[in-house]
């Protein structure tokens, strides 16, 4: 009998998963199993599709199930894995379609857990569901569209990059904004300096900051809620809002997995560079997966990096499809999603490899009783160390400022760059703040070098495409080149 491939998630990592599977093999039988009722969409849009009225959530879809099917590739919508049985190579599911449930299950043959993460549920004790908004799927963003007339006053809680992406979109359709973070600054890991910044442009925009507080506790009315906020120093305020958007992290989606496998304390599964689990028929790709760092030198002393990014999620999704699909390919690997960009109102921000992280910045939790949140790029790393033996790298840090154009051409902007490397060169990270557009991009030549191991060396002797339009003679990314080398 033809071998059945089934894959849990029907979004990017699933569906990379399942095309790559058919590539390798004409004669496989995929079946995509997808809990939603929608497959293919990009949740990356999702705040700036909430920032325009005029578009619709299905503006988020990317393909069509008829393309898939073109490819023979079967799909299974409303079809929820509610456990995976390892021994029997079955698992139980549970079919929704037109308002009645069933249970059935499955016979698999190899398998591909795609099942991304959700939104984390705030813990903030008194503070009812309905005023709790998160933003991950496009049936929030339904419930976004369908509430705004309603709202005045947001708070959202959390500043990581989300939380700004929705700082940003919320201002743009005229509400008031509250941003409520337990760190001093947004964006925990980033550069110091880089978070003033951004702090001062979301004040300068409009947006309300509460940092260095935390949500103790919520207590509803009838037409808003009050939220009980505290400060370290012992301070306690009260803010009143009709919605708190939970921007506090996310949760990995693998509960239908057996307990014995491996996995973070977050819940993502332990999986090998090929993205395999273990030596068993299962591989798992995107946010549900922490894998083994595709570039060691900048994971530390981390074995295995989480990094729930949409880079990520497809080429991973590629690679575990792949493999699953006849057995690990050596020559195909995933690369890993080393870079991160947003932007903030005014600002690009970027940052790229491995950051030190300032003394000053000691993780709390977002909201009282609720585990630390970390962000993007590795920052939730398994912490099994690889070598017990490897003294701490000696790191040199540089800084440079300049323009995002040259001659201080009309619509020129700050441009400031923050690089590391290890004393012996060896380039590890680095961050860059750019006003106006097409500054952060100056990240890429940085990410293709730390991809390769790359060297401040081989930074600063770049040759990088100049013209006014474009940046300055010397840009400021390989003048933080050159002064590394001076450090
Ligand atoms: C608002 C927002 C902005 C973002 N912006 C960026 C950005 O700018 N850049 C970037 O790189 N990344 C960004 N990301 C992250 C990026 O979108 C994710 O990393 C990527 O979508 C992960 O893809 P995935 O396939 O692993 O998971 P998902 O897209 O979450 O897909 C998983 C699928 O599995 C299904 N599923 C879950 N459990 C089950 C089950 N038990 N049975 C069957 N199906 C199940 C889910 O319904 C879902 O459709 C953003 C994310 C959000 C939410």
């Amino acid at each position: 009998m033809d071998e059945r491939l089934v894959i849990i998630g029907g979004n990017t990592a699933g569906l990379a998963a399942a095309l790559a599977a058919r590539r390798r093999r004409a004669d496989l039988r995929i079946l995509v199993l997808e809990a939603s009722g929608e497959i293919s969409w990009g949740a990356c849009g999702l705040p700036y599709n909430l920032a325009d009225p005029t578009r619709a959530p299905e503006d988020l879809r990317v393909r069509p199930a008829a393309f898939f099917h073109e490819q023979d590739i079967q799909l299974a919508l409303g079809q929820r894995v509610l456990a995976v049985d390892l021994p029997a190579c079955r698992l139980q599911l549970e079919r929704r379609s037109g308002g009645r449930t069933e249970r059935l299950e499955l016979a698999w043959d190899r398998l591909v857990v795609a099942s991304g993460a959700r939104s984390r549920e705030l813990a903030i004790p008194g503070l009812p569901a309905a005023r709790m908004a998160p933003l991950k799927t496009l049936d929030d963003l339904r419930a976004w569209k369908e509430g705004l007339g309603g709202l005045r006053r947001v708070a959202v809680a959390g500043a990581g990059p989300l939380g700004l992406e929705l700082c940003e979109a919320l201002r743009s359709l005229g509400l008031e904004v509250l941003l409520v973070d337990p760190e001093p600054l947004p964006l925990n890991g980033w550069p110091r300096e880089l978070r003033a910044a951004v702090a001062a442009e979301l004040e300068q925009r409009g947006v309300r900051l509460r940092l260095g507080w935390s949500i103790r506790r919520a207590e509803d009315q009838p037409l808003t809620c009050r939220l009980e906020l505290e400060s370290p120093a012992g301070g306690a305020v009260v803010e009143e809002v009709e919605l708190v958007a939970a921007c506090t992290g996310i949760t990995p989606n693998t509960e239908f997995m057996p307990r014995s496998l491996e996995r973070t304390a977050a819940g993502a599964l332990a999986v090998s560079a090929a993205l395999r689990v273990g030596d068993l028929p299962i591989w798992a790709a995107g946010d549900c997966a922490c894998r083994e760092p595709a570039v060691p030198a900048l994971a530390g002393e981390a074995a295995r990096v989480w990094n729930p990014q949409a880079r990520e999620a497809l080429t991973g999704g590629r690679v575990a499809g792949w493999n699953a699909a006849a057995g690990v390919d050596e020559r195909q690997a995933a690369p890993g999603a080393l870079t991160q960009v947003l932007r903030c109102f005014g600002l690009e921000l970027a940052r790229c490899g491995r950051l030190s992280e300032p003394a000053d910045t000691a993780t709390a939790p977002a909201v009282m009783d609720s585990p630390p949140v970390r962000g993007l790029l590795g920052l939730d790393l398994a912490r099994a160390p690889r070598s017990t033996a490897t003294a701490p790298a000696v790191v040199n840090r540089s800084r440079a400022a300049g323009q995002t154009l040259g001659h201080a051409l009309p619509g020129s902007g700050r441009l400031e760059v923050w690089l590391e490397a290890e004393s012996g060169g060896r380039l590890r990270g680095g961050a860059i703040l750019a006003e106006g557009s097409d500054g952060a991009l100056r990240i890429n030549p940085l990410a293709a070098l730390l991809q390769r191991a790359g060297t401040a060396t081989e930074l600063a002797a770049l040759d990088l495409a100049y013209s006014p339009p474009f940046g300055p003679l010397v840009d400021p990314l390989l003048r933080a080149a050159e002064k590394l080398l001076r450090s």
